[in-house]
């Protein structure tokens, strides 16, 4: 998981359809009756043909690596209005668009309407999802404990680790919010380390980040052309996993790259601007 780009938004025409389906929940005067509301209309809207939808989730497709890959797991397809905040929970941002990535049913279906928040009252970490089948209550007031990729780069929290285990280990202090904020989002709602085929498929995306810069190196070597080159940077910036190469990018600058494989740390040295890429 990755920070995703801010600079990606549906016209202002389809936000401000968006706007209209909000008011629809929030002129309802309960909790409870903003909360079904919620969930009722964003299934009745969410559908295709529904042309507001539809050109959201072009927007939402542009925000995935690779082939429309989820923006949590990065290697199923995205094929799911996710909704950060959940919207039984939240229906106040049922229709938000800086609510919303494309997730994949693997990510989803387990997220559901897990959430959890530091509350603002005590500063406690609590949980607001109901029990399964039971009516969701208003949440206390609170920050957010789910790392939220539309705002935070998650690697604040967290690293990848590319030596061995391809799982991510938590950086942040353990004991603060920070770090319980991480345990949550990566192990408890996202299970980004807990899921085998995750760990495999970043070590092959390792694998397939190098050999296509080392190929890149090698024809930029033999005298390529430009376009050429252009379409092997793309090629790199369009894969899955980025957080991978973000993370084989981080490992060069801070100089313990070469511990772990010198013949990549090579090609970032004769290829420096990959390092942006
Ligand atoms: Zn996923």
């Amino acid at each position: 998981m990755i920070k995703l780009p801010n600079t990606i938004a549906p016209a202002s025409h389809i936000l401000a359809k968006l706007q209209e389906y909000q008011d629809e929940i929030d002129r309802l005067t309960t909790f409870t009756e903003r909360s079904e509301k919620a969930k009722a209309v964003f299934g009745s809207r969410n559908k295709i043909g529904n042309t507001v939808f539809d050109a959201i989730k072009v927007k939402l497709s542009d925000m995935c690596s690779g082939a429309r890959r989820c923006v949590y797991c990065e290697d199923s397809v995205g094929d799911e209005v996710e909704h950060i905040r959940p919207k039984d929970l939240y229906p106040g941002v049922c229709f938000s668009w800086t609510n919303y990535v494309y997730a994949c049913g693997n990510c989803n279906g387990p997220k559901n309407n897990k959430f959890a928040v530091f509350r603002h009252s005590d500063g406690q970490f609590v949980e607001v999802n109901p029990p399964r089948g039971q009516q969701a209550a208003e949440p206390p007031a609170g920050d957010d404990a789910l790392i939220n990729p539309r705002i935070e780069d998650p690697f604040a929290y967290c690293m990848l680790d590319l030596i061995s285990t391809f799982q991510f280990v938590i950086t942040a202090p353990a004991g603060t919010p920070e770090h319980q904020k991480a345990e949550y989002t990566i192990n408890t709602v996202l299970r980004l380390n807990e899921r085998e085929f995750l760990r495999k498929s970043r070590r092959s995306a390792f694998e397939n980040y190098k050999a296509r810069l080392y190929q890149y190196v090698h024809k930029r070597n033999a005298g390529a052309s430009a376009g050429k080159l252009q379409l092997m940077r793309e090629g790199i910036q369009t894969e899955a996993h980025p957080t991978v190469w973000k993370e084989m990018q981080r490992y060069h600058r801070r100089g313990i790259l070469r511990n772990v494989d010198p013949d990549l740390d090579d090609l970032f040295l004769a290829e420096p601007n990959a390092l942006n890429w």
